[in-house]
C-alpha cells in the first residue's frame, strides 16, 4: 500500500478521475469512477499470464487508453488475487508470471505514477462496505465463494488488513473434525500447500467435487442446481454436506470477527437455496448465546473488483 503524497492530493481534487483495475486470471477490466465513485465507463482485454512485460504492458496499455478517453491522467487502484505482501511482493496462482515480482515498483517505473494495489477479495469486501450491500453497517465481513473462499473485514467503511494484508483469509483454517466424520469424508489437499482447508470443500469446485464424491457422474454445479430442484437424491445429499461445512465455516468468521452483516459474492452466491438457508446453517455451528448476523448477496457482483480497486485507491489519497 502507497500512500499519496501532498502533490498527488492536491492533483487528485484537480482531476478526480479514479481508474480500478481488476486483474483476473482471464481477463483485466478497467473501470473509471468519478471522485464521488459514479461510474462512468469500463472495458476489459485478456490477461497474459504466462508473460511478465507483455502483462504488465497490457496493465499500462488499458491505463493510457482510459487517460486518452477521459483527457487527463487518473488515479489508479488496483486488485488482483492472491498474497501481496506487504511490500508489494505477489504471490499468485492465477497469473503466474506476476509470481515473485513487485508489481507496484514495476507499474509505477512504466507509469511514471504512483498505484495502490490490493487482494480482490479484500477490495469485494470494501466495495461491499461502501455503498454496496453493507453500506449501513458498522462492521462488514464480505466473503467471495467461488473458485476459491476468502473474503475481508471492514470497520466504518475500511479494510482492516491485519499485521501482514491477511486478514479475511477463512478458506485456509482447517475443517470441523467433527464434519469430516460425520459425513467420512477424505481430508484434501489444498492449493495453499495444507490439508484440509475449508475452500477445498466449501468453494464452486469444492461443492462440484462433494456431488461428485456422493456419486454424480460430474461436478458442474449448474448441473447440481437443476438436480437439486427436481429433489434428486444425490443432490439432496450434497447439498446437505455442502451446507453443513459452509455453516461450519461462516460460523468460524462470525467468531472471528463478529460482523454486523455477511456479504456474499462469488459463483455459489448466484444459488438462491445457499443464500437462503445459510444463516439457519451457520447457528447450528454457534453456541448459545451467539447468532449469526444477516447474510445478503452482493449489491456490485462482479463490478465490485474495478470498484474496491478505486475506493482503495480514492481512500489512500484522502488520508
Ligand atoms: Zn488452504
Amino acid at each position: 500500500m502507497h500512500l499519496a503524497t501532498n502533490d498527488t492530493d492536491t492533483l487528485f481534487k484537480q482531476q478526480q478521475i479514479i481508474y480500478g483495475v481488476d486483474i483476473g486470471g482471464t481477463k483485466i477490466e478497467i473501470g473509471l469512477f468519478s471522485s464521488d465513485l459514479k461510474f462512468i465507463d469500463s472495458w476489459r482485454t485478456l490477461t497474459p499470464t504466462d508473460n511478465y512485460s507483455e502483462f504488465i504492458n497490457t496493465i499500462v496499455n488499458l491505463i493510457k487508453e482510459a487517460d486518452r478517453r477521459c483527457g487527463k491522467k487518473g488515479f489508479v487502484g488496483i486488485g488482483m488475487p492472491g498474497i501481496i505482501d506487504k511490500d508489494g511482493l505477489v504471490k499468485s496462482a492465477n497469473v503466474p508470471c506476476a509470481t515473485g515480482r513487485n508489481i507496484v515498483e514495476d507499474l509505477n517505473k512504466a507509469l511514471e505514477f504512483e498505484i495502490s494495489i490490493g487482494n480482490d477479495c479484500r477490495l469485494f469486501a470494501l466495495s461491499e462496505s461502501v455503498g454496496g450491500a453493507g453500506d449501513l453497517y458498522k462492521s462488514v465481513y464480505g466473503a467471495i465463494i467461488g473458485t476459491g473462499a476468502a473474503g475481508g473485514f471492514c470497520i466504518d467503511g475500511k479494510l482492516h488488513n491485519g499485521r501482514s494484508g491477511f486478514a479475511g483469509e477463512y478458506g485456509h483454517l482447517p475443517v470441523s473434525a467433527y464434519l469430516i466424520n460425520k459425513y467420512n469424508l477424505p481430508i484434501l489437499d489444498c492449493g495453499c500447500g495444507l490439508k484440509g482447508c475449508y475452500e477445498s470443500y466449501v468453494s464452486g469446485p469444492g461443492l462440484g467435487w462433494i456431488y461428485n464424491y456422493y456419486g454424480s457422474q460430474t461436478t458442474d454445479t449448474k448441473h447440481f442446481v437443476r438436480k437439486l430442484r427436481e429433489d434428486d437424491r444425490i443432490a439432496v445429499t450434497t447439498f446437505n454436506c455442502y451446507m453443513d461445512f459452509l455453516g461450519a465455516s461462516f460460523a468460524s468468521l462470525v467468531l472471528s470477527y463478529d460482523p454486523d452483516i455477511i456479504v456474499m459474492g462469488g459463483g455459489v452466491s448466484k444459488i438462491d437455496e445457499v443464500v437462503d438457508s445459510l444463516q439457519a446453517h451457520v447457528n447450528k455451528h454457534l453456541f448459545s448465546g451467539v447468532d449469526c448476523p444477516p447474510i445478503v448477496r452482493a449489491k456490485y457482483g462482479d463490478s465490485s473488483g474495478v470498484r474496491g480497486a478505486a475506493i482503495l485507491r480514492k481512500q489512500l489519497l484522502e488520508n
